[in-house]
């Protein structure tokens, strides 16, 4: 886990409420960031984002459990499938940030 990770459940200094427990894999280094802006503040490269063709890779992780979501799964999930911990809604109004995949 890379970033200004603030606890064990992958919040971080941009996103830290109770549902901010996810980090995301970036396409681009292969590293988990647990936003867009640790990502960007860390690296001297703009970020990728995950093609529909890589729908299935395991590119969200629960910072909960630990639990590898794949970005499908992630896409129709509202909390971790499995500790059901609930993910912050929000995440999905920055979607394109991340994956070039069609949302649900
Ligand atoms: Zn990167
Ligand atoms: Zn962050
Ligand atoms: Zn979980």
């Amino acid at each position: 886990m890379r970033g200004a990770v603030v606890d064990a459940e992958t919040r971080c200094v941009h996103y830290r409420t109770d549902l901010d427990v996810i980090a995301i894999e970036f396409a681009c280094c292969g590293d988990f960031y647990p936003c867009h802006l640790c990502h960007s503040e860390a690296v001297d490269h703009p970020a990728a984002q995950w093609r529909t063709e890589e729908f299935q890779e395991r590119a969200v992780l629960c910072g909960v459990c630990g639990t590898l979501l794949t970005i499908a799964e992630y896409a129709d999930a509202h909390a971790c499938p499995s500790c059901a911990a609930p993910f912050n809604p929000g995440c999905k109004l920055h979607w394109d940030l991340y994956f070039r995949v069609p949302l649900g």
